[in-house]
């Protein structure tokens, strides 16, 4: 059996590597920051790592995550319901909740878990699902699992969301998903919108902070803040996994109600491991950090700010952004690829994208800023830009 079946996945392989889709990973030796050292010994500055506040290598998170290393062990072998609940777990789902503004917090393995998890619970064929089209494949297959009915609108897309909304009426309860930021663009969803809509329509409303928690907001607190509803949304998911540390772990938080029964019934809370002690004191360190400064969210802003206004100043095309999302257009697919191999051997770490990630004829260069980039980092970036932009005709 397997000899044919392998055949079947080498044409499949072939095909993707033809269409020129295969991904590689660049191999990296050093821990994660603003410069990096890859495999063959280089060292390049980077800016395609999720790491917005810099904490993937912060000496406080490593310092709380090594105590509960020698305190409570290494793992916790068990779900949370039988013997995987230990304090820390519990203090860093307090700590979420205060970060948000929220009533209580569940956590998962991953924010792809707790997306895949919230829906199932708490909603029947009797409801109706309304999602941008645009949201992160946790929420697009999190939805598939429910039995709701669903509707997309067209991305933040607000007289859209209306007519879903309008349709949706024949359902019991309404639910509109969004994600905060969305990672291509780096657009922040109109929450302020949405939750007009949400009141005029009688829904509630669900949003991924996954990429605005720590970064959007004027001290960082996320989407809520930026348009002050803090404590108004219903559903807040999030991960760990990028600016609060970066290591591994996802959250859902928000109405106590809809907390409680998720640990009644959400699947891959019941089903999965508990997240290392580790990994939880590690994020109530972090989570402590930005509860005493603004300091790294100031830096992040201001770095951002530096970064677009000195990539305008040397004519590059950038899309609106309010995220550390920085989306460098560039329209040609083929021209994406050529410009972030240029920039690698200049030294600096971006990944180009183009269809099918994002639509037919608007390839970009994405360039994700952080508060641990420098000055001369942010300078070298633009100083590469301007100078492989210039050899390949972009300005
Ligand atoms: C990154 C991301 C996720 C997945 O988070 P993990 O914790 O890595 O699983 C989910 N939703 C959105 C919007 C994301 O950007």
């Amino acid at each position: 059996m397997y000899s044919q079946f392998q055949q079947h996945l080498q044409r499949e392989l072939a095909e993707i590597q033809q269409a020129g889709l295969f991904k590689n990973e660049r191999i990296i030796v050093s821990p994660q920051n603003a410069a990096i050292k890859v495999d063959g010994g280089g060292e390049v500055i980077n800016f395609c790592a999720n790491n917005y506040l810099g904490l993937s290598d912060n000496s406080e998170l490593i310092a709380a995550a090594k105590s509960a290393l020698d305190n409570r062990g290494y793992g916790m072998s068990s779900v949370r319901f039988i013997c995987g609940t230990q304090d820390l777990h519990k203090k860093l789902e307090a700590a979420i909740a205060r970060f948000f503004g929220t009533e209580d917090t569940i956590l998962y393995a991953a924010c792809f878990d707790a997306n895949g998890g919230v829906f199932e619970p708490l909603l029947t064929e009797e409801d109706a699902i309304i999602s941008d089209v645009l949201n992160h494949a946790s929420i697009i297959d999190g939805v598939r699992l429910c039995k709701a009915q669903r509707y997309r609108y067209a991305n933040a897309d607000m007289a859209d969301l209306e007519q879903q909304l309008q349709i949706a009426q024949a359902q019991r309860f309404r639910l509109i998903v969004t994600d905060g930021v969305f990672s291509m663009d780096g657009n922040v969803a109109p929450l302020d919108k949405i939750f007009a809509l949400a009141e005029k329509y009688n829904a509630m409303v669900m949003v991924d902070e996954s990429h605005s928690a720590g970064v959007v907001g004027q001290t960082g607190h996320g989407v809520t803040e930026r348009y002050n509803l803090r404590g108004k949304i219903e559903i807040i998911t999030g991960t760990l996994g990028k600016a609060f540390g970066g290591a591994i772990g996802g959250f859902t938080t928000g109405k106590k109600e809809i907390i409680d029964l998720l640990r009644q019934r959400s699947r891959p809370y019941l089903f999965s491991n508990s997240i290392p002690p580790l990994v939880a004191a590690a994020g109530i360190k972090a989570f402590e950090l930005l509860e005493n400064s603004n300091s790294l969210q100031d830096k992040l802003h201001e770095n951002t700010e530096f970064f677009i206004k000195q990539m305008k100043y040397a004519g590059f095309d950038i899309k609106p952004t309010e995220s550390a999302i920085c989306a460098v257009m560039l329209y040609d697919a083929a021209l994406s690829q050529t410009f972030a191999a240029r920039l690698i051997n200049e030294g600096i770490y971006v990944t180009g994208f183009y269809y099918p990630v994002v639509p037919k004829g608007q390839a970009r260069i994405r360039v994700q800023i952080s508060a641990a980039h420098k000055r001369e980092h942010l300078e070298k970036c633009v100083a590469a830009f301007v100078k492989v932009g210039k050899e390949l005709g972009v300005i």
